[in-house]
């Protein structure tokens, strides 16, 4: 017999009733912690306890300590950052697959994560309309999958020039040349440092207005470069012209990856894969299923054209290794031992459908224009075209933004985050969330009109 598993159980139960008490009453609380439960976090400040605490209680503080100074992003009023929702779905898959706690580096640990990493990739591709076999790689975000991404092309440009990085390394190795976007994301280049490919060696093409690749500024190389591109600029939303940054690059036998984070699924809604034309020609693609897609904090995906260019630069050997004719996920991916992911991304999928996708995605973007119209009727100002979840705000002056924006996170009725555009303080809303309805617009709509009040009054 092993150990019993009842209090497990009953801690799981209590766990359960404290996620009911804290769902039910996220409307009546700040959005961002009070004060005072911010002050109540010193709860936590004390010596490493060197006898043990019954396990119940230590759950009961983390719900009455940590709930209350937690940022109720699981709220339709949280607009910060690209911080997406999570799906009921998906927290339910999750909490079932912690439970079984699957470590998914091989099919021999986890077979059933291993089949739904098979099935997620193969439903990917067909839903974002890429080509049939396209690989992926399930890791933390899109951080890591733009490392990965970036590395695999890397190695790919070299290897057809004779260079096997994994054998060999980079030193003495022919320079790959690098052309970002002058708003890549700031995990491109942190991506691309890490590998050795520094911002030295990078060629940064200028932006238009809503901080699209120029492409008649598209440096002419006539060498094979590792291009980055851009679905859906982290401040404005917009798109890079990705169609045509990849018919640039090919022509010289470049490698295109495109920063996909919250955009990419453009590519799987009829109404706004124009957006997105021609991302099918790339050949890798990073995207954070925990952004718009909601599935549960972390997830996101790695996605590659070439298989074998993917499997290529994570390989690694050990003799206790155990590979087997099925999909081991750490095969495309950076990590060895991971949590099994693919679950709760495969919950998402099968509950949505490709409807249901449609539909979220969609969703999200009719709220933000809804958002920017009524923002823009209360005298705001609107700074980008509000291709998709993004909506860039100010008032009459920066000090009268930045002011705005404080008072904003002050009310606590909803909250948004700040960003520079064009070198100018801008209030920054992201509609990420499947829980925000056309009253949690109204409401936020109406916070702002008060904060700019409060901003506009003399002390
Ligand atoms: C959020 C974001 C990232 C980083 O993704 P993480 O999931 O936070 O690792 C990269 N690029 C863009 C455009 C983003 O919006």
């Amino acid at each position: 017999m092993s150990a019993s598993f009842d209090p497990q159980v009953s801690l799981l139960k209590d766990a359960l009733r404290y996620a009911e008490e804290y769902l039910l009453n996220i409307d009546e609380r700040p959005v961002f912690p009070t004060e005072g439960a911010l002050d109540a976090l010193g709860a936590f400040d004390e010596p490493l306890p060197s006898g043990s605490t019954e396990a119940a209680e230590t759950l009961a503080l983390l719900h009455r300590v940590g709930g209350p100074a937690s940022v109720a992003q699981v709220s339709g009023r949280y607009f910060g950052f690209v911080n997406g929702g999570a799906l009921p779905v998906g927290v339910a898959a999750r909490v079932l697959a912690d439970v079984w706690d699957q470590n998914s580096a091989h099919y021999v640990m986890s077979p059933v994560a291993a089949q739904l990493e098979a099935v997620c990739e193969r439903w990917l591709s067909e839903l974002l309309g890429f080509p049939e076999g396209t690989a992926a790689g399930f890791v933390t975000g899109t951080t890591l999958a733009n490392l990965s991404g970036l590395a695999t092309g890397r190695n790919e440009l070299l290897r057809r020039q004779g260079w096997d990085v994994v054998e060999a390394g980079l030193y003495g190795a022919p320079p790959v040349p690098v052309v970002v976007g002058a708003d890549t994301h700031a995990t491109v280049r942190k991506s691309l440092a890490l590998l050795g490919m520094g911002d030295a060696h990078m060629h940064v093409v200028p932006v238009d207005d809503q901080g699209r690749v120029r492409i008649d500024r598209f440096p002419a190389l006539g060498v094979p470069a590792l291009v980055v591109a851009q679905a859906g600029n982290v401040n404005s939303g917009a798109f890079d012209p990705v169609g045509a940054l990849c018919d640039r690059a090919h022509r010289d036998g470049g490698w295109v990856h495109v920063d996909g984070a919250f955009g990419l699924w453009a590519a799987a809604v009829p109404s706004l894969r124009h957006l997105a034309d021609g991302i099918d020609r790339a050949d890798s693609w990073a995207v954070s299923a925990h952004k718009t897609l909601n599935v549960p904090y972390d997830c996101g995906i790695l996605m590659c054209r070439d298989r074998a260019a993917l499997e290529s630069a994570f390989r690694a050997s050990a003799a206790y290794f155990q590979w087997s004719d099925h999909r081991d996920p750490m095969r495309y991916t950076p990590s060895m031992s991971k949590r099994a992911r693919s679950v709760e991304l495969w919950a998402v999928l099968k509950t949505l459908g490709r409807d249901g996708v449609v539909e979220l995605v969609e969703q999200l973007c009719a709220h933000a224009r809804a958002f920017a119209e009524q923002l823009q009727e209360h005298g705001f100002r609107i700074h980008n075209d509000v291709v998709f979840n993004q909506v860039l705000v100010s008032c009459n002056d920066d000090s009268e933004t930045e002011r705005t924006l404080a008072e904003i996170q002050t009310i606590g009725s909803c909250w948004c985050g700040g960003s520079t555009w064009k070198g100018r303080p801008v209030i920054r809303v992201s509609v990420c969330s499947w829980s925000t309805t056309p009253d949690d617009i109204r409401h936020a709509v109406t916070s702002f009109c008060a904060a700019r009040d409060r901003a506009r009054t003399p002390d």
